[in-house]
């Protein structure tokens, strides 16, 4: 596909052009295996320290505190494991007391919400889901008065993958961290596109794919003196925290992406991205009446926008667009392609039919501002075409308080 019509990039990003490049040439070169203690294994284990410690410079973080994984998924599934086991340690409980309680937002992603459901359906733990409006505010009183000595994790995302809203993690951080409550970030989408501050934050997880590296590659930032107890239990990788042979190749783009996202061209081509969500928003909000912008008051990632338009069913605007060659996102789709309701909008409030309806539009790297007002006019056409087939939205929710 064009890249320059592919607006979806929270869900993922195109790979560099210099990992295309080099890749070819690092496959044929760099296959043994790290552990190995010849020439060649020693050799890899060189590129593995080197982006350990690419990625902790990015951050701002001791190489240490570094764990590859598989992605964010399995990042955040290794923070609620290690809590959950280390809770119910008696040593732990002599020290912290018995903490049994979970507090998430209301819009995290599935790859949280559910660690946090499973706890609490089968584990007895309390889960507190802290609720984000749809104007994006969160009442942060009351999420203070929720944390207490019975909280053993706190868990809120760096920013939303949907709509873009940006939590203040410090702040949140330092609210747990006053009860003795473990403070974990997903920051997957907020890598790259805002500076993120892990100072007083325990766990954080990262996926390569959202910043143009390889897909299947990840890390979980561990801080010093905060457990972790392995969830792939075997070899001594990662400091016996993570076995599995190392994905090396996936590991050496996280590399590449760390060094190009600290670059001055990456700072060149992000001024232009968030000028570009911003000419669009203003443009569609312009030129087609009924549309709102989700969370447009709030602070949010610089390329995201999330629109609601008015009188249409989104999937079909989807359509239309793929048959023109675009690329966009509404709701989440399940592994069978199927639309399920967005959990972020469920999160906000809105009705599991309105939860179906919403276009995320994510900008990146390879995306043109030359383009923008052609995609524009398409979404207009679109729009007016949808609109005249679909039944009016009041029609469908007075359907919905009947059933
Ligand atoms: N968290 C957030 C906020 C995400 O956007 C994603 C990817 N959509 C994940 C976690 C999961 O990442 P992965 O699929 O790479 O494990």
């Amino acid at each position: 596909m064009n890249v320059a019509r592919y607006f979806d990039h929270n869900a993922t990003a195109p790979v560099l052009l210099s990992i295309q490049d080099e890749v070819a040439e690092f496959i044929k070169n760099e296959w043994a295996n790290p552990s190995a203690t010849y020439l060649k294994g020693r050799e890899e284990k060189i590129i593995l320290q080197d982006s350990r410690k690419a990625l902790a410079d990015w951050l701002k973080i001791d190489p240490l505190e570094w764990i590859f994984t598989s992605g964010a998924s399995e990042s955040n599934a290794l923070v609620f494991y290690t809590l959950d086991h280390q809770s119910q340690d008696s040593e732990f409980i002599r020290s912290h007391g018995l903490r049994k309680k979970i507090i998430t937002s209301s819009i995290e992603h599935p790859s949280v919400i559910e660690n946090a459901k499973f706890l609490s359906q089968k584990k007895g733990y309390q889960w507190v889901q802290i609720p984000i409006s749809k104007e994006g505010n969160i009442d942060y009183e009351y999420l203070e008065n929720q944390i207490d000595n019975s909280t053993l994790l706190v868990s809120f995302m760096a920013a939303s993958n949907e709509t873009g809203l940006v939590f203040d993690i410090q702040k949140i951080a330092k609210m747990a961290k006053n009860q003795g409550a473990y403070f974990h970030t997903d920051a997957t989408q907020a890598l790259g596109k805002i500076d993120l501050n892990l100072e007083d934050v325990d766990y954080a997880s990262f996926s390569a794919h959202k910043v143009n590296a390889f897909k299947g590659i990840g890390g979980l930032v561990v801080k010093n003196k905060c457990p972790l107890l392995p969830l792939i239990k075997g070899g001594g990788q990662e400091r016996f925290r993570r076995a599995g042979t190392e994905n090396i190749m996936g590991v050496w783009s996280f590399k590449k992406a760390a060094e190009f996202y600290q670059s001055g061209q990456k700072t060149l081509e992000f001024q232009n991205i968030k000028k570009m969500r911003d000419d669009f928003e203003l443009k569609i909000l312009e030129s087609l009446g009924g549309v709102q912008v989700t969370h447009q008051s709030s602070l949010r990632l610089p390329n995201t926008t999330h629109l609601f338009f008015d009188d249409i069913q989104t999937q079909s605007l989807l359509i239309n667009l793929d048959l023109k060659g675009y690329a966009v996102s509404v709701g989440s789709a399940c592994s069978s392609g199927a639309l399920r309701p967005s959990q972020t909008l469920l999160g906000m409030g809105y009705s599991a039919r309105q939860a179906l309806q919403g276009l995320r539009v994510s900008f990146g790297l390879g995306n043109k501002s030359s383009e923008i007002d052609q995609f524009i006019l398409e979404i207009k056409n679109s729009v007016a075409k949808t609109r005249s087939i679909s039944k009016p939205p009041s029609v469908l929710f007075a359907e919905e308080v009947k059933v």
